[in-house]
């Protein structure tokens, strides 16, 4: 009976032990955090009266901030941002005070206005940062540093532009890499990517894209492949402007990108939905639906562990 007991102490600590070392090795390990899944005006959205934003407008808790995700490494104590958008200040706030980690880099996805006008923050008027490393292709490397107010950041050095080049990894601590891969968008100022972030798992977010059919790759081997896919969710169907011409500002619709994806739906998670998206409501239809084909919604504040 006494050497049962005995036996049973035993193997208690070694399970207390275990789990004291899995939890250090767990929190060790990078993860990907979301900052924010609204398309770049955010929810809700500058003068829209309309159903989707009024109701919103007095109710700060219900605002939705814009597609933003960050990569934190515990290890290094640091973390990076992909898209550094309008609400980067909040966004920086929540992670210093979640992490107690510090700015390492911001990667930049295009020039659209959701995705990297939170830059000017690091300028002189704001935290007057000191080379703070900016990863962005050669385009978007161009466009900031020749047009104001962007090129002053780059004069005054408050940032360092790393330009990246497509589909080459570039490693951010040991076994943590990202890489940039060209998706067909709207391209006025800047070319468009996606990002792979890869450790032990990999994840892939892609915000902003045309349709999937224009793409050099297959969405299904790429959600295949991958463990996380964050991908564009901008419009739930085609019947979401009215009045305004969907072809002028294509974005793969929810519904289609469900129709297409008949593997591994607990894979996909919507990312940088409009704020006429009823999927942005938790209690809509459209909302429950996504759910119940299989498919995710991000939602602010998630963590995927890599
Ligand atoms: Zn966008
Ligand atoms: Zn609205
Ligand atoms: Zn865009």
């Amino acid at each position: 009976m006494k050497k049962v007991n005995y036996l049973d102490k035993f193997l208690l600590k070694v399970f207390i032990l275990f789990v004291f070392f899995g939890s250090l090795y767990a929190n060790d390990h990078p993860y990907i955090i979301v900052l924010g899944t609204a398309q770049d005006g955010g929810s809700p959205h500058a003068a829209c009266k309309k159903d989707c934003c009024e109701e919103l407008w007095d109710n700060r808790f219900l605002h939705k901030k814009v597609s933003s995700i960050a990569i934190v490494n515990p290890k290094d104590k640091k973390f990076w941002i992909i898209d550094a958008t309008p609400d980067f200040p909040e966004q920086l706030d929540f992670l210093e005070k979640k992490t107690g980690f510090s700015l390492a880099g911001i990667f930049i996805t295009h020039a659209h206005m959701g995705h990297y006008t939170g830059l000017l923050h690091l300028g002189r008027e704001v935290m007057g940062s000191k080379n703070v490393p900016v990863f962005v292709m050669k385009k978007m490397k161009k466009f900031i540093e020749s047009n104001g107010p962007w090129s002053q950041l780059v004069e005054l050095k408050n940032i360092a532009l790393k330009e990246l080049s497509n589909e080459q990894f570039i490693s951010l601590s040991t076994n943590l890499y990202i890489k940039p891969i060209l998706v067909p968008h709207r391209d006025e100022f800047s070319e468009t990517v996606g990002y792979q972030i890869k450790s032990k798992k990999s994840l892939i977010f892609i915000p902003d894209i045309d349709k999937w059919s224009k793409w050099s790759y297959d969405i299904r081997d790429v959600v295949q492949k991958n463990d996380y896919n964050l991908l564009d969710g901008t419009f739930y169907n085609i019947n979401e402007l009215p009045g305004r011409d969907m072809s002028k500002i294509p974005h793969p619709f929810i519904v289609e990108t469900m129709e297409l994806i008949e593997k591994d739906k607990n894979k996909v998670f919507f990312i940088h939905l409009n704020h006429t998206n009823p999927a942005l409501k938790q209690n809509s239809l459209e909302h429950k639906n996504i759910l119940k084909k299989g498919f995710n919604i991000t939602k602010f504040g998630q963590k995927f562990h890599l």
